[in-house]
């Protein structure tokens, strides 16, 4: 199934869930019991009904969070790695992974949205930053080709050892194209790498690169268009490091490294559009200088854009849905926040084609203690999610995703998508640097609400504060750890779901979700020690690790 193939949202899809089970007999309540056929039937037909439906647990007037509920155990008949992950984000784009990255400007740029569509979701570059900063992005995650490296660091001939030392160290790269302009697309003259400058010592380092550089002349190339199965078997039989790809006009148009070959692998569940390329969404805002911003989104390739509002339910909302709708007929829109089917029907009359749900819930979040407003998450979720269905329009759950096991129950309740900020901000391919405090390496984490990220011009939309003299912070600014390469950390989120499928006896999150409205799915609420009960207790000391 293509990427962009209309998906057959449940009710109305097929169900996978094709392998017989056992009967179950139940009877609403035990003292509907007829003591006489159990009788007769030697008491083996008869199972008390156990725990609740996802609509009774969610009928009280109580808001629930993911920690207060917890999943029943099902029938396996499966491996876990049957388990079918395939999920709508939108009406039209179905991804192989329920992940989608925050568009935060400590979560998501091209090297994050790149990282996680070919582990099967998709990121949403934040709008923290300039139009064509955005833009940019966007267009680096479309021109992605796996092992070519499209944006090398390059350098011009006159620059000097010194200058190559300082990318060494701030870059790691040690092979450095050396074209005439010292940018990509310029005429190459070279390459230097570090046979050519290791024994070098401080009194060279003014020289210039031209003196130490191996000249064009004396370099192997591939030419544009080649496939990576091509220039590896060039690399291969030259025995180099790196391989310059250049135009007709002898101009440098990317660089193939031999490392980043060894380490590249087939990422079979890639997000991909009809023209092979990676899928990628965008945040903008809901005001008349957004349109613009997207246009150039547009122009950049963008799948899908993200309406960025911590309350969606507005005018502005309303009226850019439908402009989007009208003047980009093929780009999905995703509406948001929403908490309430109310909020929801007016984005869906409006013509979204997905919903973002969540509000005053994520990790970075003051905005229930600061404004009053919002909603705990698992009934968000469920609320929404229950209302959009009736109209085909998936629901990403936005925020509050501490763990695999909130992974699960988001999409238990009929989410399709979850959205992850501090669960993804402490990857390497999140933006940022790490640094280490306290003997911790950690990465910083915000919220597009925090004074600090509100400094910048684009967050501050979402919180509807542009030009306001004092602001309201709705965001706190802090730290995660290190939570290594999303191309480990992501495999891990996937096991983990696929996981808990299999012990709820879901064979995909089509049958997950379908599992709850028909009621087989069932809950039970936990109180404050079955919560303590659940997890790690009574111990003196304990290593936690997770992968
Ligand atoms: P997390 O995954 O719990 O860290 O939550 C991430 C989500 O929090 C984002 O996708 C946004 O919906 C929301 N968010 C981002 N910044 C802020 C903020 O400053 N205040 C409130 N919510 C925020």
């Amino acid at each position: 199934m293509s990427s962009h193939e209309t998906l057959l949202y449940e009710p109305q899809g097929p169900v996978q869930q094709t392998k017989k089970r056992p009967q179950r007999y139940s009877i609403r309540d035990p003292v509907d019991i007829n003591m006489a056929e159990y009788l007769i039937s030697g008491g083996t037909t008869y199972v008390p009904e156990d725990g609740l439906t996802g609509s009774t647990l969610f009928g009280s007037f109580e808001g629930l969070t993911y920690n207060d509920f917890v999943m029943l155990p099902g029938f396996i008949d499966f491996t876990s790695d049957e388990v079918d992950l395939k999920s709508a984000l939108t009406r039209k784009i179905t991804l192989r992974t329920p992940f989608v990255s925050s568009p935060m400007d400590t979560v998501t740029e091209s090297n994050m949205a790149i990282g996680l569509a070919l582990c099967g979701g998709i990121g949403i570059i934040h709008h923290n930053c300039s139009v064509d900063a955005q833009a940019d992005e966007v267009r680096k995650v479309k021109k992605y080709k796996q092992g070519f490296i499209l944006d090398p660091i390059c350098l011009s001939p006159d620059n000097t050892l010194r200058d190559l030392r300082d990318v060494k160290k701030q870059s790691g790269f040690s092979g450095i194209p050396i074209t005439e302009t010292g940018r990509l697309g310029a005429a190459l003259k070279g390459i230097v790498t570090s046979r050519d400058v290791d024994f070098l010592g401080d009194e060279s380092l003014s020289r210039p690169l031209h003196d130490l550089m191996t000249p064009r002349d004396d370099l192997v190339v591939a030419h544009y268009g080649c496939t990576l199965e091509e220039a590896n078997e060039i690399l291969q039989s030259n025995k180099k490091g790196k391989l310059p790809i250049v135009n007709e006009r002898d101009e440098l148009v990317a660089l193939i490294s031999r490392t980043d070959l060894k380490k590249s692998r087939n990422y079979p569940w890639a997000s991909k559009d009809e023209k092979k390329q990676l899928i990628v969404g965008a945040a903008i805002g809901t005001r008349e200088e957004d349109k613009p911003r997207l246009e150039a989104l547009v122009n950049a390739g963008l799948d899908v854009v993200v309406l960025d509002s911590s309350q969606g339910n507005s005018v502005f909302q309303l009226d850019m849905i439908k402009y989007s709708k009208q003047r980009y007929p093929d780009l999905q829109v995703i509406g948001g926040n929403v908490v309430t089917a109310q909020q929801a029907k007016n984005l869906i009359d409006a013509g979204v084609d997905g919903l973002r749900v969540g509000m005053g819930v994520g990790s970075i979040c003051i905005t229930q203690e600061v404004l009053a407003v919002g909603r705990p998450q698992a009934t968000a979720v469920y609320k929404v999610a229950e209302y959009a269905r009736r109209f085909s329009v998936p629901v990403i759950a936005d925020g509050g995703i501490q763990n695999t096991g909130h992974i699960v129950k988001a999409l238990a309740l009929g989410a399709s998508t979850v959205m992850m900020g501090s669960l993804l901000a402490g990857t390497t391919e999140a933006p940022g640097q790490y640094y280490f405090q306290d003997g911790v390496r950690l990465k910083k984490y915000r919220g597009m609400g925090s004074l600090s990220a509100m400094e910048k011009s684009g967050s501050q939309q979402r919180y509807f504060s542009v030009g306001e003299k004092t602001k309201v912070a709705q965001g706190v600014s802090g730290s995660v750890v290190d939570k290594g390469s999303i191309f480990q950390f992501a495999p891990y989120l996937i096991s983990g779901v696929q996981h808990s499928c299999q012990d709820v006896g879901a064979l995909s999150l089509t049958a997950l979700r379908s599992n709850m409205y028909s009621g087989e799915l069932r809950f039970e609420k936990r109180t404050n020690s079955a919560i303590l009960e659940g997890g790690v207790h009574g111990l003196h000391s304990y290593e936690k690790r997770l992968y």
